[in-house]
């Protein structure tokens, strides 16, 4: 594997990462917070993954677009990502939606997210911007992708992966040809068109774009002034770069970074309950299909300051345990079982609770007796005694967010109204 950090293009490259969006898929986990702010595996929020790729990819300059319900999202960011230094030539911007272009203006949509902020970014003077969705779990090196921008002379170069049909009206689609061009692309189609000879398989955008930054911005400033322009990416500037220059694709497969027990290409857009849930439970498993303890390509973080996970016999003597789970710092298991959970950093769970299939974020508290299964649990959320969940399905469904695969998400929101 290329050494972390030794990229030439990478180093004449911005990551911009767009994460604006609520991920309303995701129903009351993005109430609070938007999606890429949304906790992944333990102890990351979904933001770090695109973020780790820039920066494992030896891309010195970011910034991150913030516009829906960016707390928690600019809180992360502040604390986790404070290490670029100006002084060795990098930089760390976050960039909340502003009204730096009018004052009635907020971003329109994704490129118009880019298009306010432009006089920052030249600021930078790469020569490269790769734009990145922040709403996505995967590990990549973009050097190859600026590689291949530069190959093949492209005005645009997409990251692209081939999807399920049935999944594909949640992405850009496109048709390409055997030198890679992009002939055709449509954002979000209802009736998604397959790839040639496969009637099962599309052929999705990453929500990745690498452009040259001057000619980025010269297109930014004629979609700016194109009253007809919904200003996003997908929608309006890739359509009209495959019209009139030269649109290309690059595969996912040229430069997904796998360790050596990752059995092939990882990328999950997490983009709703069912997929999230399962994303974090997969990481449970003897040898999940995603490494996160890859040495070679680490997922940074905010890494909270917190004591040992504890796991302690309650005072009749009943074991805490944890079998197949990630246990993350300052978590206490008192004489209960967790088993394929994922518990994030804080939780507690006590006496006689059995847990199960369990996706809980942080600082949540689970009181005695209680029996959970097939859940997820937002953060800071208190369970009461001898809640029961995963056993009756209709009761499970008045009382919470019950998904079409029969996965709980619970809120505060939602046990206070149990107990009201
Ligand atoms: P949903 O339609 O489910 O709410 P979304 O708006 O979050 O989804 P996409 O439209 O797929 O998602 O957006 C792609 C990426 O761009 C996401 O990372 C999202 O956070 C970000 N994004 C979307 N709209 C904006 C915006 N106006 N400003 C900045 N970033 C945005």
């Amino acid at each position: 594997m290329r050494p972390v950090g030794s990229s030439p293009l990478a180093r004449h490259a911005m990551a911009y990462v767009l994460a604006g969006g609520r991920g309303s898929r995701l129903l009351e986990l993005t109430d609070r917070r938007a999606k890429p702010a949304v906790y992944f595996g333990g102890k990351s929020r979904i933001v770090d993954f695109a973020l780790s790729n820039a920066y494992n990819s030896g891309i010195r300059h970011m910034a991150v677009a913030t516009q829906y319900k960016a707390h928690s999202l600019i809180r992360h960011l502040q604390r986790g990502w404070n290490f670029l230094r100006p002084i060795r030539n990098e930089s760390f911007d976050i960039l909340p939606a502003s009204q730096r272009v009018s004052e009635s203006l907020w971003y329109l949509g994704t490129a118009d997210a880019v298009y306010q902020n432009i006089d920052i970014i030249e600021d930078y003077g790469t020569k490269y911007i790769v734009v990145l969705a922040g709403d996505h779990v995967y590990k990549m090196d973009y050097e190859f992708m600026l590689q291949q921008h530069v190959d093949q002379n492209a005005d645009v170069t997409v990251g692209c992966i081939e999807v399920p049909v049935a999944e594909a009206s949640s992405f850009g689609v496109m048709h390409v040809d055997e030198t890679d061009q992009i002939i055709s692309f449509v954002e979000k189609p209802a009736d998604p068109p397959t790839m040639p000879g496969n009637a099962d398989i599309s052929l999705a955008s990453m929500g990745i774009y690498v452009f040259e930054q001057k000619f980025l911005f010269d297109l930014l400033r004629r979609d700016a002034a194109d009253p007809n322009s919904s200003h996003d990416f997908g929608k309006d500037l890739i359509p009209y770069i495959v019209k009139n220059g030269k649109a290309v694709a690059h595969s996912f497969n040229r430069s997904c970074v796998r360790s050596e027990t990752e059995p092939g290409a990882y990328w999950r857009d997490v983009g709703t309950v069912d997929a999230y849930w399962q994303a974090n439970i997969d990481l449970t498993h003897v040898v999940p299909d995603l490494d996160i303890y890859d040495q070679n390509w680490p997922i940074w973080t905010y890494n909270e300051v917190t004591p040992p996970a504890k796991f302690v016999h309650d005072e009749d003597g009943r074991r805490g345990s944890a079998i197949s789970s990630l246990v993350s710092g300052g978590c206490i298991v008192s004489g209960a079982t967790i088993r394929n959970t994922l518990l994030s950093t804080g939780s507690r769970i006590n006496s006689f609770s059995k847990v199960e299939n369990a996706v809980i974020l942080p600082y949540v508290q689970v009181a005695r007796s209680c029996r959970l299964r097939n859940v997820v649990i937002d953060a800071n959320v208190k369970i009461p005694e001898g809640l029961v969940v995963g056993e009756d399905p209709e009761e499970d469904a008045l009382r919470f967010r019950r998904t079409e695969r029969g996965i709980c998400l619970i809120t505060q929101p939602m046990i206070d109204r149990l107990e009201a």
